[in-house]
């Protein structure tokens, strides 16, 4: 027997896998039909179909943090295609956001997944920093002087950078741009590399958030994915952190690491809301080792299968909530009183390259070796190689390798899957009227729900499609049934 999942892209979910869920298997006694043709025109028939959310959570998925995702660029884009995204850009005067990627680490993490290199020296670093500030006053040179909302500061580790570097390029960014108290300034950081007044120096040049590489706090994980970093060292970070004034402090947390298992996992949570967060992120590793060499260096063999990869997740998920935190999309948490929180009852919301975010710019300008940016023309990626990037910003040019132009219907595309991301629901039909397009087109999407409303899981009721059970493990599934590219390039990892 098949698996009645869309796209045939379940790993695995063969007749073995039928076997072995089949105690577990969801035969839906009854089909939930909410909408009728009516006019929306959206009809579900009588499904003969049966599903297991083992089966499904096996599916290999986009994460969505774009629409189309970064293997449907093409190098069809290229500097010039970038450069005139960012002419038609500089005709708006919304705030944009800008990110800069510090492609650097002390040393390397069996299970790093970033695009990084390790480097004790600092004089590359330096070298970075010097092609970046080029970088950035010949993008502001097209765009103008323009409002920022929101400054990332993403890795690799930004805190390697020194105090020197760190006021050049924010000066830099006070010189071309209008930047004010209300700009969100965040930076991920590395806690093992936070000493000698680091937090108060941050604090001084306008971070005013911070995201902590966590990841577990058990020494026998820590050990097996090559990063010992002792619980004493995150609060001793957090301690500075705060006392700097810095006091929106977020953690990132990983499940399906090699050694972990539910006890190791609960006692990590517990010690992570101790800490009193205000937003958590719980990612899983997604072991990629044709893709990520440093990953062979984890024992395959230790890693979590994917029945314990589930009941890893489901076990941090439920202490993080049950700590009184708000589950956001697929992999957030936020404290009631946080932002994220209001932007989700608000429905202000949005999923980007960093994740959820509540930053609503249309445009975000990304500098360094293998940012991506986005702008209401499209996406624009940098040359990963950083040798490749300093040649090409040294010759005076822009250093895209490639993107994506949108069209409309990826523009409409994109905005339904950020909703089902974010909301776990869409209006399918609002949607489209305010993109100016058929509903009709999303016909061959509805189509694929089917085996997911006749688990109960999914309902549509007048052209709404809404997630009600099993929101975090299927929403990527869900949204995946309204990408036009899937399965037509790039591997992608299991939906848990
Ligand atoms: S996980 Fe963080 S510290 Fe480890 S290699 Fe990646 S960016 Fe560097």
């Amino acid at each position: 027997m098949r698996s009645a999942w869309i796209g045939g892209q379940i790993a695995g979910a063969g007749r073995m896998a039928t076997r072995r869920f089949a105690r577990r298997r969801c035969r839906p006694t009854s089909i939930i039909v909410r909408s009728t043709a009516g006019t929306q025109g959206f009809r579900m028939t009588q499904l003969d179909t049966a599903v297991s959310l083992e089966d499904l959570i096996r599916a290999t998925v986009p994460r969505y943090t774009s629409y189309p995702t970064a293997p449907h660029f093409s190098a069809e884009i290229g500097a010039d295609a970038y450069a005139g995204f960012l002419d038609a850009t500089a005709a708006g005067d919304g705030p944009i956001s800008l990110y800069v990627h510090i492609p650097f680490c002390h040393s390397i993490c069996h299970y790093r997944g970033c695009t990084t290199k390790a480097s004790r020296r600092y004089a590359p670093i330096e070298a970075y920093v010097d092609v970046l500030r080029s970088e950035i006053a010949m993008v502001a040179a097209r765009i103008g002087r323009r409002g920022v909302s929101h400054i990332h500061w993403g890795g690799g580790t930004p805190n390697l950078l020194s105090a020197t570097a760190f006021e050049a390029i924010v000066g830099d960014f006070h010189r071309f741009f209008n930047i004010s108290p209300d700009t969100e300034h965040a930076i991920e950081l590395d806690p093992r590399h936070l000493g000698g007044g680091r937090a108060r120096f941050l604090a001084s040049i306008g971070v005013n958030r911070a995201s902590l590489g966590v990841q577990d706090f058990d020494p026998a994980v820590q050990a097996a994915i090559g990063r010992i970093q002792p619980e004493e060292t995150v609060t001793a970070a957090v301690e500075q952190l705060r006392e700097a004034g810095i006091s929106s402090l977020s953690f990132d947390l990983i499940y399906g690491l090699p050694e972990q298992n539910v006890s190791s996992i609960r006692r990590t949570v517990d010690t992570a809301v101790a800490l009193s967060p205000d937003r958590i992120s719980l990612f899983g590793y997604a072991h990629v080792p044709w893709f990520r060499a440093n990953q062979k260096l984890i024992d395959a063999s230790r890693l979590p299968g994917s029945e314990q990869r589930l009941e890893l997740e489901r076990t941090a998920h439920n202490s993080i909530e049950t700590a009184g935190y708000v589950p956001i999309g697929i992999d957030h948490f936020a404290k009631p009183s946080d932002d994220m929180s209001a932007a989700l009852s608000k429905r202000t919301l949005r999923r980007n390259f960093q994740g959820y975010t509540t930053d609503r710019a249309e445009t975000l300008i990304g500098f360094g070796a293998s940012s991506i940016g986005r702008t209401p023309s499209g996406y624009a990626q940098n040359v990963t190689d950083t040798g490749n990037w300093r040649e090409r910003i040294a010759g005076g040019q822009l250093a895209t390798e490639r993107g994506r132009k949108l069209t409309a219907e990826d523009r409409l595309r994109a905005d339904v899957i950020e909703q089902i991301l974010c909301f776990f629901d869409v209006d399918l039909a609002a949607t489209a009227t305010r993109h100016g397009a058929d509903h009709a087109i999303f016909m061959a999407g509805l189509d694929k729900l089917k085996p997911l409303v006749s688990a109960g899981w999914v309902i549509l009721d007048d052209g709404k499609v809404s997630i009600v059970q099993h929101g975090a493990e299927l929403a990527r599934l869900v949204a995946s049934a309204f990408d036009a590219y899937l399965g037509t390039g790039g591997r992608h990892s299991v939906a848990v």
